[in-house]
């Protein structure tokens, strides 16, 4: 099983960044896990959007979503006319809410572009080989975890997210735990949102093979993170960019690569 990281950025993109984004491979499918701001444009250089499977968005921040309406139109004027509905997984509301900036024709097509369907706590959903199982944690809104498997290999992505049970819950013995850490340490506990720390300490508890922190403010000192995080996890630690490629290995934690 394959991780691409489309999107490493928080809350807005950096120079050369892009949100919440992130490409798995594996089991004879393809899904798309978030698509921030700029997602779409890394996505395309990676593989052919219309070769996806299925999307998959955790919540309803835009930096999680909003090239969702980029990909609606790549779907909608595809050279080969409308390309077939692609099954969109989501919490419950958000493609409605989705649709409310939309003109009445423009929620129509929306509908047309996607499969929506609701998400549910522990409720797995095979894609191909491939299982993702949302996972509930503590964010604004309703916010998923996913634990990916195809069958060999697990990756958790957390989501935004504090530190709490559900999340060390969720993350539990995976391969490979790709953990926001958007706070500065300096802020830890002030938001709904890991430190590095923090998102060392969540790898430790959990048991988790290698570590990938992601979703960094622009101006974060990436160095400092990879120290605060090495206090505390003795597990193979990076922090994502974009289009790097983790192979994800059970047992061994994640094989780093350059795009394939
Ligand atoms: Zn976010
Ligand atoms: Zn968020």
């Amino acid at each position: 099983m394959w991780l691409t990281v489309l999107g490493s950025a928080a809350s807005y993109p950096g120079p050369g960044q892009a949100c919440a984004g992130y490409l798995v491979e594996g089991g004879h499918a393809r899904v798309l896990l978030d698509c921030g701001n700029g997602v779409l444009s890394n996505l395309a250089v990676v593989v052919d959007p219309l070769s996806l499977d299925a999307v998959f968005i955790t919540h309803g921040h835009p930096d999680h979503f909003v090239d969702i309406y980029a990909l609606q139109a790549l779907l909608r004027y595809a050279p080969e006319g409308p390309a077939d509905s692609l099954p969109l997984y989501l919490p419950g509301g958000l493609f409605e809410r989705m649709s409310c900036l939309l003109s009445e024709r423009g929620a129509a097509e929306f509908s047309a572009a996607f499969i929506a369907r609701d998400l549910s706590e522990g409720e797995p959903v095979a894609v191909g080989g491939l299982t993702i199982t949302p996972r509930r944690v503590e964010h604004s809104h309703e916010t998923y975890a996913f634990v990916v498997t195809d069958g060999e290999a697990t990756l958790c992505y957390s989501s935004d997210t504090s530190l709490t049970p559900s999340i060390v819950e969720a993350a539990r013995g995976c391969d490979l735990l790709l953990a926001e850490s958007t706070l500065p340490e300096q802020y830890a506990g002030m938001a709904e949102h890991l430190t590095a720390t923090e998102a060392g300490v969540l790898a430790r508890d959990a048991g988790a093979g290698a570590l990938v922190l992601t979703h960094v403010w622009p101006t974060d000192g990436r160095d400092q993170m990879l120290a605060a995080v090495a206090e505390v996890f003795d597990g193979p630690v990076s922090v994502a960019r974009e289009y790097d490629t983790y192979e994800i290995v059970p047992g061994s934690g994640a094989e780093r690569g350059n795009a394939k």
